[in-house]
């Protein structure tokens, strides 16, 4: 009934360590997405028969629970020893066209990997991924998706008591950067090798027969987290602990925990509590990606000098080109929002000159791109308006002109074409975090329309207005908490 096969437990011998989740005392469905359930062709089982199933409380059929191995550097320090602490990964699910998809718990109760933590999750982190995660999808960025959340019934302790659910994630996969960093710390080439070969067939599998395959592996991430941080960038989300445990192999975004979307546009902007320095601020996310790409490089350059020792060199080309890689993608993504269909060179000048212009003008910087959208019939005062300096962006203003006169194309048809990629609804700050404490008093109701207008987030809505708003003044500055 559930179509699973389990291929990481059958080729990664010594990855994983099987573990069991901890039942739950009184399991309750509080969130169920019909609609990836029905493209994973998921049976109709009920709400029930699904709560005891995703809480643990009753072994999923065909599952084969395994908590994974992984090292990482969390904030620039090398932990040898992580792994899924609070996960559990179930198995692949092999949706009907065939593609396959990880199942894994969160918050399922302690591993061996658990160290002094308790395997457990609130049921507003639970939430809080949920509705991120599916945001995220929603905007086109590659992420991991939220299957349900389930409230278990139980307590759980930070500082205070909240209550504690299980949130079922689905995955491309799970393998990380700290994945290849743990099997080169303690299992040496052979590991790798075997692990490039997994990863290269399950995400990149055209390039199997390159000629040097760890080599082709790390070239394929490098170009899949660039392509990714660009969607972050133009879209003002800042991940908020980019760990390379926190890295996917994959290329998509995974482990939504202190993330947030920006308010007023800053490149220094933080909300996590505890980076205290900025490492993962938001202007800084393509450097700390390119370091994080390093450690991937280190864990695979034995592997990679072993095929052909000229390869080093081939390594070290593709890092040092990091930067313009990303910068392609970037430029290429915010083209559109800007309403331009075709490419000059001047347009990454014209798009870091926004940016610069913007900075610290507390501009919600979602509705910025629907008012030069808007300025476009009405005039720069359309944009004027959301600044703090209501000229910060005139002169600005009048590149951008210029640059679009080049362009044959109607205003309103332009308009439209900008509406369409830059989002009207994201999960704002002040809004995700009164809808999560509305759950945790026991009131879904805010959280069921926020999550239903974020997965929307083009198309205007009567009614919505409020969601198109940046925060309040007077709203103080968010703050998000790691691992909670
Ligand atoms: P994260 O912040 O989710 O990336 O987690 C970092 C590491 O801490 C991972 O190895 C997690 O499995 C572990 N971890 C986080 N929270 C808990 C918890 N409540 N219990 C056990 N391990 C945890
Ligand atoms: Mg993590």
């Amino acid at each position: 009934m559930l179509n699973f096969d389990h291929s990481l437990t059958r080729e990664l011998d010594g990855f994983f360590t099987p573990t069991e989740a901890a039942a739950a005392p009184a399991p309750r469905m509080v969130v169920w997405n019909t609609a990836l359930a029905g493209s994973l062709g998921l049976p109709d089982a009920g709400q029930e028969q699904w709560a005891r199933w995703l809480s643990g409380t009753e072994a999923v059929p065909g599952s084969q629970p395994v908590a994974l191995a992984y090292a990482g550097h969390q904030f620039g320090h090398f932990n040898p020893q992580m792994g899924d602490g609070r996960a559990l990964l179930l198995g692949e699910l092999i949706a009907p066209g065939g593609a396959r998809f990880d199942l894994q718990f969160k918050g399922s109760g302690p591993t061996p990997y658990s160290r002094n933590g308790d395997g457990k999750s609130t049921l507003s982190a639970a939430l809080r991924e949920y509705l991120m995660s599916e945001a995220m999808a929603a905007l086109g960025v590659p992420s991991t998706r939220s299957l349900a959340v389930v409230a278990t019934g139980e307590g759980v302790w930070r500082e205070e008591p909240h209550p504690a659910a299980v949130l079922s994630r689905i995955a491309a996969s799970h393998l990380r950067v700290g994945t290849f960093e743990w099997a080169a710390a303690h299992h040496g080439r052979a590991a790798v090798e075997r692990l490039v070969d997994y990863a290269l067939n399950r995400h990149f599998p055209k390039r199997l027969n390159a000629r040097n395959r760890p080599l082709a592996l790390l070239e394929a991430v490098c170009e899949a987290q660039a392509a990714l941080v660009a969607k972050w960038m133009n879209l003002g989300f800042v991940h908020g602990v980019m760990n390379t445990d926190n890295v996917t192999i994959s290329g998509e975004t995974i482990d939504y925990g202190p993330c947030a979307f920006l308010d007023g546009y800053s490149a220094a902007q933080v909300f996590s509590s505890i980076d205290k320095g900025g490492r993962y601020a938001f202007g800084q996310q393509p450097l700390v990606c390119r370091w994080n790409l390093y450690k991937l490089a280190s864990a695979l350059i034995e592997a990679i000098v072993a095929v052909d020792e000229a390869d080093n060199e081939a390594a070290r080309l593709l890092l040092d080109g990091f930067g313009a890689r990303y910068e392609a993608h970037w430029v290429q993504g915010l083209r559109p929002k800007l309403g331009l269909t075709s490419a000059e060179d001047g347009d990454l000048a014209l798009g870091q000159a926004l940016f610069a212009a913007i900075e610290g003008q507390q501009a919600d910087f979602s509705r910025l791109f629907r008012a030069l959208a808007a300025s476009l019939g009405e005039g720069y005062d359309a944009v004027g308006a959301e600044l703090t300096d209501p000229a910060a962006l005139k002169v600005w203003w009048t590149h951008w002109q210029a640059r679009l006169a080049r362009e044959p194309l109607d205003p309103a048809d332009r308009a439209a074409r900008m509406d369409a990629v830059n989002p009207l609804y994201v999960p704002r700050n002040h809004l995700t975090d009164a809808a999560l404490r509305a759950a945790e008093a026991g009131d879904m109701a805010p959280f069921d329309k926020l999550l239903a207008v974020v997965s929307q987030p083009f198309t205007p809505r009567a009614g919505m207005e409020a969601y198109s708003h940046g925060a309040p003044s007077g709203t103080p500055g968010h703050v998000t908490y790691c691992g909670t």
